[in-house]
């Protein structure tokens, strides 16, 4: 098998907020670990981790100001004063983040080395690609660091449409919520889909009840993401990364 790159990475490391409800480091911890056989390193929000004066400004910077045009400004200071407060655990929707700006600005404050970083976050992120006519929620930015949204857990898949117009009380299932109980099992998915990424390019996988399924409907984050298992072909892919990876420590003693 060849991977993406020679050696890809020698650890993971995850951010997490502590303040988060329902997620469960070192339940994360374990599982990537199992997956990945390499060590995992749990660390506190980026935001507080990697805390500088100038973060709250820069953070700002990276706020999506019109949901059909990248377009950046430089933010008013009552937007910084705001974005401070939001660093020290003030809870604020409706912010929306340019998931590429904001992946590359805490990439200058991490500097990544040979690890795999994964920021958790509570905070909306969006991403606008060239095909798209408006900003999407994503609830996953591939790139280094690999970031995963919780907010967009909840936003960013649809609900269906009977939810909103309240005319039918059972869906049947329970879409993810705020606060959601399930929310670390929905994570530790994609933290795979981040590793899948990083190994081989390729976030998603075709086949619905793997955990790699890219998921646009809370349907479907319920039935794939939390319930789903690995494919056997994604299975053989972390088999066979960590055979590689193995085989790399040998040759080097
Ligand atoms: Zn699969």
């Amino acid at each position: 098998m060849s991977f993406s790159v020679e050696l890809p990475f020698d650890r993971t490391i995850l951010y997490l907020p502590a303040d988060l409800e329902h997620l469960d480091g070192d339940e994360m911890l374990e599982f990537t670990e199992e997956y990945t056989g390499l060590p995992v390193e749990l660390r506190d929000d980026f935001f507080h981790e990697y805390y500088r004066e100038d973060l709250p400004r820069r953070s700002a910077q990276t706020r999506v100001r019109d949901l059909t045009e990248r377009r950046f400004i430089e933010p008013l200071p009552v937007e910084v004063d705001l974005e401070e407060k939001i660093i020290h655990g003030r809870n604020v929707r409706g912010i929306i983040y340019d998931g590429r700006r904001l992946t590359k600005m805490i990439r200058e404050y991490i500097a990544p080395a040979k690890g795999h970083h994964v920021v958790i976050t509570d905070r909306a992120v969006g991403t606008m690609e060239e095909h798209d006519a408006r900003y999407h929620i994503r609830t996953l930015i591939c790139s280094i660091p690999s970031l995963i949204s919780t907010s967009g857990i909840v936003e960013g898949p649809a609900k269906p449409r009977e939810y909103y117009t309240g005319l039918k009380s059972d869906l049947g299932f329970e879409p993810m919520k705020y606060g959601d109980t399930r929310m670390t099992d929905a994570v530790k998915s994609y933290i795979l889909q981040s590793l899948a990424w990083r190994i081989t390019g390729e976030p998603f996988c075709e086949d619905k009840g793997c955990r790699l399924y890219n998921s646009h409907w809370q349907k479907e984050v319920v039935e794939y993401q939390l319930k789903g298992e690995l494919c056997d072909e994604d299975m053989k892919l972390f088999r066979e990364f960590q055979n590689f990876m193995y085989s790399k420590d040998d040759a080097r003693i």
